[in-house]
């Protein structure tokens, strides 16, 4: 049972560290609760402190596309862990895992290791930012680049609780000053009229624009038809450095990320998750001209004393590797394919409204009585309360969907059809009782 040795572990935490976690939204604060304590994973199960084991629909975030525990990467990691775990000084992985991410993504020629995501966006924009002469920066509301100052202007994934809890306004966190922000325009995602109008006024003073090409910070959100396209034609238009954030998107729509999926280059690409096999990891690439920019070849400061570290940068490798084989990719899409359309139905038969977004092996399913989820505002007309039932009724039922309606649910390579059968079954029965 749930509130036992989880409870105590919590209360524990609690003491120690600020609600207990080191990421907001594992608090469970959008779902109300006591967060599971893991003890282990393996394949598509994580296990708690309890010993309840649970089908994983989170998988680290949309980091473990593998599985957890993938044999192949867990022994070439045990390989080299024993040799060292961090230099300070080059090695020839690096070189491997890069020239590997540049023929995966042809608009990466070429690429920088950091730690995080959250690093690779804001060196992304320093890049952008130092290329053009240019400040301005356009986003997307609901969409995440990490926790950069000047990137938490209407932001998704915690931000979404963490805003309406507190009420903070203009940035979503405090300790933002108003001027680090200015430089922010934030516009609806899947609008490109407000792109154009606010481009050709500001035309002078923006940078970049910078993307989730598909949104999975404020649930999975999909881009329109012609989204994407419009984008990269006025960026060319105007000289605008086109950023597509790929930390989720990367390696896990397609190989190539959402570039190859929509057959679209960007300038600039920041990937994270998938490409650390489980490990603390993040990239940003792009045009040669652009990222020689970069010090100490260029002027554009950036630098990590574990950036391209071996244990990740293994891990990451170990995992492209079996990723080349596109078929993974064909099945991940049918599986998920299967599971979405399961839910879909049972919740047609109990009269439950929802709207499923899913492409790929991403989805969300958003309590909804609306046809389409196509932005951020739309997104948060979701009944919360009914997620909040949903979560906690699939979790009696050892099904693991992420604490938040407005986060993605991943597949992984390890999803068995009996994992899968199993969701669509209890699925029926949790939605008769919300
Ligand atoms: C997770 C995420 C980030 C931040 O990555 P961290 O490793 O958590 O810093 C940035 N952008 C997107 C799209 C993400 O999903």
């Amino acid at each position: 049972m749930v509130g036992g040795l989880n409870k105590l572990l919590f209360q524990e935490a609690k003491k120690y560290i600020p609600a207990g976690v080191n990421s907001p939204v594992r608090a469970f604060k959008a779902v109300g609760g006591i967060p599971l304590f893991i003890k282990k994973a393996k394949g598509s199960k994580i296990y708690d402190v309890e010993n309840n084991s649970y089908i994983d629909y989170c998988m680290s975030w949309g980091a473990l596309i593998l599985g957890h525990v993938h044999p192949l990467v867990i022994k070439q990691v045990k390989n080299v862990i024993i040799k060292g775990t961090s230099f300070g000084a080059p090695t020839k992985i690096e070189t491997d895992l890069a020239k590997q991410i540049c023929k995966a993504f042809p608009s990466i020629e070429k690429i920088r290791f950091v730690n995080s995501g959250t690093e690779a966006t804001m060196s992304a924009i320093r890049l952008a930012r130092g290329y053009t002469g240019k400040n301005k920066i356009i986003k997307f509301a609901g969409c995440y680049h990490g926790h950069a100052d000047y990137l938490l202007v209407q932001a998704g994934s915690g931000l979404t609780t963490f805003r309406s809890m507190f009420n903070v306004q203009r940035s979503m966190s405090l300790g933002v000053p108003k001027d680090f922000i200015k430089h922010t325009i934030v516009l609806p995602y899947n609008d490109l009229n407000a792109v154009k109008k606010v481009v050709k006024k500001y035309q002078k003073y923006i940078a970049c624009i910078i993307v989730e090409p598909v949104a999975a910070n404020m649930g999975v959100v999909l881009p329109k038809e012609d989204f994407l396209k419009g984008l990269r034609e006025i960026c060319n238009q105007y000289k605008i450095v086109l950023i597509f954030d790929e930390v989720i998107t990367g390696f896990r729509l397609a190989y190539g990320g959402a570039q190859e999926f929509f057959k679209l280059n960007a300038d600039l690409t920041c990937l994270g998750k998938i490409i650390g096999g489980g490990f603390p990891i993040g990239a940003f690439g792009g045009k040669k001209e652009i990222m020689r920019l970069l010090a100490p070849d260029g002027a554009v400061y950036q630098a990590g004393t574990l950036s391209g570290n071996p244990v990740g940068v293994n891990a990451g490798f170990a995992t492209l590797k079996i990723l080349q084989n596109r078929n993974i990719y064909k099945r991940l899409e049918e599986k998920t394919n299967v599971l979405c359309s399961g839910i879909i139905e049972n919740a047609k038969k109990t009269g439950v409204n929802i709207f499923v977004n899913r492409i790929g092996s991403m989805f969300t399913v958003f309590f909804i009585d609306k046809k389409e989820v196509h932005n951020y505002q739309r997104a948060l007309k979701s009944n919360t309360q009914q997620y909040k039932k949903f979560f906690h009724k699939m979790l009696e039922e050892k099904i693991y969907f992420p604490p938040s309606q407005f986060e993605a649910s991943f597949l992984s390579v390890a999803h068995t059809e009996k994992d899968i059968e199993k969701t669509i079954k209890v699925s029926y029965d949790v939605f008769r009782k919300i």
